[in-house]
């Protein structure tokens, strides 16, 4: 491992369960952990303050934010000379950000993909961009998150092997081509031109790809791990394929990840899902479910998720769950919230996404405390005798 500061400790096991705590330049993490998703610089419909404070806030210790997004706007060259990401945006804790690539292939037929990189016309104005392997190693540099991710070839599920083969082997080569360019940066900032790396302490994941095939999982993970990255995340899970299937998946390969390094399954998902793969050995997640949801107007809860704009609670005075010790819930009555949401009050979505984030860090709190006691088991059974998937609309 180069000298970055970056550190991850195991402190605790139960069962395939770990407890452990990622350092970073901006602080500790302490994992298992849930990044909330600040898209373009901030997570959607709250304030850094509700996000940071356990006191009266939501304790978040790390948020992820979208490559694609700032690198088209402001850009990265605007966030570097503002003194990089953390300074830009007021956060002094870590940061992690994607690559870019998952947006730009989500782009369907705006993008066009060959073994350079990826060709995209941006959203926001139809302009042309290459986004290749240095590329998005480079714009990380300059916005200065404390762990960059490498670009990877993501495809849809269900795919075929040959395409899923294609896919993860290219992955591969751009992942040693992503590497390179860290190396270079890492060892001489000054012999990228062009490129001011704003934070020295920047560490970079290798990416695991090969969709629902064991073969191909084991495969990457050999040739991406050989390449020698801080850290290895699961990505291309949680695009369609039945949770079942995700989770042998991720039984099949998180063991596989070297065990002093943290693994990050990108993307996923329901509450259901961070307990089950906590349990199969994964320590970092993010996803956009909480936020996106609560602007949406669903509610998760401890025994399944509610539609707050439902008629069913225009006079019901209870806080949305019970047992949550949130903000929303301590205050603030099922009817109000339904108020402000068909009403199209700012403050539903703020109240609703406090909510709802709260309810997934609290939830890692309770697993971590767990693993920690050797009671993950009886937290995973309890879990699953309460929360249903399905929203309780009828119920
Ligand atoms: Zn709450």
């Amino acid at each position: 491992m180069a000298d970055t500061g970056f550190a991850f400790r195991v402190l605790a096991r139960d069962g395939g369960a770990r407890r452990g705590e990622m350092r970073t330049p901006h602080g500790v993490v302490q994992t298992p952990a849930f990044m909330p998703v600040g898209t373009q610089g901030a997570v959607k419909g709250v304030t850094h303050r509700d996000l940071e404070d356990l006191g009266d806030g939501l304790g978040a210790e790390i948020i992820l934010g979208n490559t694609y997004h700032l690198y088209l706007r402001p850009g990265d060259a605007l966030i570097a000379r503002a003194g990089g990401l953390h300074r830009f945006i007021g956060w002094n804790r870590p940061i992690l950000t994607d690559s870019g690539g998952y947006q730009v292939f989500s782009l369907a037929e705006r993008r066009r993909i060959s073994e350079d990189g990826a060709e995209f016309r941006s959203h926001l104005d139809g302009s042309l961009h290459l986004l290749t392997p240095e590329r998005a190693t480079d714009i990380q540099a300059q916005l200065g998150s404390d762990i960059a991710m490498v670009l990877d070839e993501c495809i849809a599920t269900p795919a075929p092997d040959d395409a899923a083969r294609v896919a993860m082997e290219r992955s591969v080569r751009w992942a040693a081509r992503a590497r390179a360019r860290w190396q270079r940066i890492t060892d001489d900032p000054a012999s990228v031109s062009g490129v001011v790396a704003t934070n020295p302490g920047q560490v970079q994941f290798g990416i695991i790809q090969g969709g629902v095939h064991p073969g191909l999982r084991t495969e990457s993970v050999q040739a991406t791990v050989a390449l020698g990255f801080e850290a290895y995340a699961i990505g291309g899970l949680s695009v369609g394929e039945p949770p079942d299937v995700t989770y042998d998946v991720v039984a099949h390969t998180a063991p596989q990840v070297p065990e002093d390094r943290p693994r990050y399954l990108m993307g996923s998902g329901m509450p259901d899902d961070l307990v089950e793969c906590v349990a199969r050995g994964i320590d970092l997640f993010d996803c956009v479910l909480p936020t996106r949801n609560a602007r949406n107007g669903q509610l998760f809860t401890r025994s399944g998720p509610i539609s707050i704009k439902n008629a069913r609670y225009a006079e019901d005075a209870s806080p949305p769950d019970p047992d949550c010790r949130c903000y929303t819930c301590r205050h603030f009555s099922r009817a109000y919230l339904r108020h402000l949401f068909v009403s199209g009050e700012m403050a539903a979505a703020t109240l609703n996404t406090v909510h709802n984030l709260h309810f997934y860090l609290d939830t890692l709190r309770s697993i971590r405390e767990a693993i920690m006691l050797g009671t993950f088991e009886k937290l995973r059974s309890e879990f699953h005798q309460t929360f249903s998937r399905r929203s309780q609309l009828n119920a």
